[in-house]
């Protein structure tokens, strides 16, 4: 349509009836923008205009110019805003001649010579959602009456046009922000349609499942999503049709290998009036770690039981005989009695003690006394101690000839870790073999090593040996109740130092403590914290 013919009716019609089914199939809200305006130009002979929409927080954007940059469009924002703030969607508002040469102004001093100017509110059952603007050139007649009612019939149907474009646009955007969540939410979501398929499910599920978007999708919940209890029996699914439900126990992996622990909640979607159900939301939540810890705790509470018992009976034993009216016991039988008596008191003590400071630990009520003291001093005597008490077992340690750097420690805390490990060292490696202890320094850590020839520990088992109450199966026998490793990564760390194992399977194991150099930074750090 050119500017410069006259339309008749019979073209007005046919391009607004193109018009109707060109703004009806356009959604993205930026296209439906351009149509508009370029319309409600050419409609209007108009040599420019805008767009502008008001936004949840009630700013007033303008979001789409033509025939004058957009940057300039956006100088009449102050004063379209007064015009939102009065919020009428009535269009003879809008055609109040101070408001319309106020805008003449604003277009004059941005170098746009317009002289007349006509405004159009949209709205939104009755609510003013925006306004489009037209502006003609000086010297032209001003918007004539028909003119005005073809802008005002042409804003209905473009407010309809926008407000549809919003809402997908709105859609697209909950969409995108949904898919982020289900993205980064640690738990397993699986979605299900009404019939119990499976719609979509998260990178957490994949990861918890081995279950991959493009297997999963069609397949039924009873094929995705199965849960054992341990011994093996799948549990029933709670119904899909029913008020949601919870399962506990083991995932079953896509590759049907039995996976981690999880907490499985069903949750039903419901919407509208009638509470129609359309899918059901399954989360999947992973427990493997919980439910470990509670696994090593009840192992741990049958053999502490069994740990503290021995001791006891034997004390008992001895102390019984010893009284017993009816014998009389020479000298060293009752100075043997007494001796075992005091070494399974020790034994207990230190099992007590050890029991006593893991709770201390976990209540965060652990005071360090720290002072500058050398390693490699710490070191010797420890394991002089040991040679002492373990003549089966060849101690090598050869303190360096000139001192290492000191470390800020605490005196008994640091002897009980390296005395934790050179016990398991021995516990663990069979009689007859050595025990290796080297110490070193390298800038701002000292650090030390002790090596076993024993068993080493398989690679499995490497993350979890530090933990509280784990004991590994072939320790079943020896004495300890898997605090040891524990107690000594928690002392360490309240140094502000590192341990760490180094081990192959039958290639002896070698565990390694580095605590950082005595200096002014380390004593203010420690002192924090
Ligand atoms: P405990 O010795 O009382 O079981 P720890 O916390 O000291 O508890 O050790 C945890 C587990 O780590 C042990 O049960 C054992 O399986 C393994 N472990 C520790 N030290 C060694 C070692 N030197 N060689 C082989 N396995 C070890």
């Amino acid at each position: 349509m050119s500017r410069s013919t006259e339309l008749s009716l019979f073209q007005i019609h046919d391009y607004l009836l193109a018009l109707s089914r060109q703004l009806s199939e356009r959604l993205d809200i930026e296209s439906v923008l351009r149509l508009v305006l370029q319309a409600a130009t050419a409609l209007t002979q108009a040599e420019a205009g805008l767009v502008a929409l008001r936004a949840p927080d009630n700013q007033v954007h303008v979001v789409a110019a033509s025939g004058m940059p957009l940057e300039t469009a956006r100088q009449f924002s102050p004063l379209l805003q007064s015009m939102f703030a009065a919020g009428s969607a009535e269009p003879a508002d809008w055609q109040h001649p101070g408001f319309r040469r106020a805008l003449v102004r604003v277009a004059r001093r941005h170098g746009f010579p317009f002289a007349e100017v006509i405004a159009m509110p949209f709205e939104d059952d009755g609510e003013l959602i925006g306004v489009l603007l037209a502006f003609r050139t000086a010297g032209r007649a001003g918007f004539t009456r028909y003119e005005l009612r073809l802008l005002g019939s042409f804003a209905e149907q473009a407010a309809i046009a926008i407000r549809n474009a919003l809402l997908v646009q709105q859609l697209v955007q909950q969409r995108e922000r949904m898919a982020a969540i289900l993205a980064s939410t640690a738990d397993g979501i699986v979605l299900l349609d009404e019939q119990g398929r499976v719609e979509l499910i998260n990178p957490a599920f994949t990861a918890l499942s081995g279950w991959f978007s493009e297997e999963a999708v069609g397949l039924h919940a009873s094929q995705v999503l199965v849960v054992i209890n341990e011994a093996g029996i799948p549990l029933p699914v709670p119904a899909l049709h029913g008020g949601g439900g919870r399962q506990e126990g083991y995932l079953v992996r896509a590759d049907r290998s039995r996976g981690p622990y999880v907490n499985v909640t069903y949750t039903p979607l419901r919407a509208g009036r009638v509470h129609r159900r359309f899918g059901t939301v399954v989360s999947v939540h992973d427990l493997s770690e919980r439910h470990r810890l509670e696994a090593a705790k009840r192992a741990f509470i049958a053999g502490i039981s069994h740990e503290l018992k021995t001791p006891l009976a034997i004390i008992i034993g001895y102390a019984e005989t010893l009284l017993r009216a009816d014998a009389s016991w020479d000298e060293e039988t009752v100075r043997q009695g007494l001796e075992t008596i005091r070494q399974e008191a020790v034994h207990l003590t230190r099992l007590v003690d050890n029991l006593l400071d893991t709770a201390r630990l976990e209540a965060g009520g652990l005071t360090l006394a720290l002072a500058p003291l050398q390693v490699e001093e710490l070191l010797k005597h420890v394991v002089d101690a040991f040679r002492a008490a373990h003549p089966d077992h060849d101690f090598a340690y050869e303190p360096p000839a000139e001192p290492l750097p000191a470390v800020y420690g605490d005196r008994d805390r640091l002897r009980q870790v390296v005395h934790n490990l050179l016990s398991n060292a021995v516990k663990y490696s069979p009689p007859n073999t050595t025990v290796r202890v080297n110490v070193w320094a390298n800038g701002d850590e000292v650090g030390f090593c002790i090596a076993d020839e024993g068993p080493g520990i398989p690679p499995d088992r490497l993350p979890l040996i530090f933990e509280r109450f784990y004991r590994g199966e072939e320790a079943g026998r020896t004495e300890g109740a898997g605090l040891g490793l524990y107690m000594a990564r928690a002392l360490v760390e309240a140094h502000g130092g590192r341990i760490w194992v180094e081990s192959e399977e039958g290639q002896g194991a070698t565990f390694c403590v580095a605590l950082p150099v005595y200096a002014e930074e380390v004593v203010r750090r420690l002192r924090n914290t």
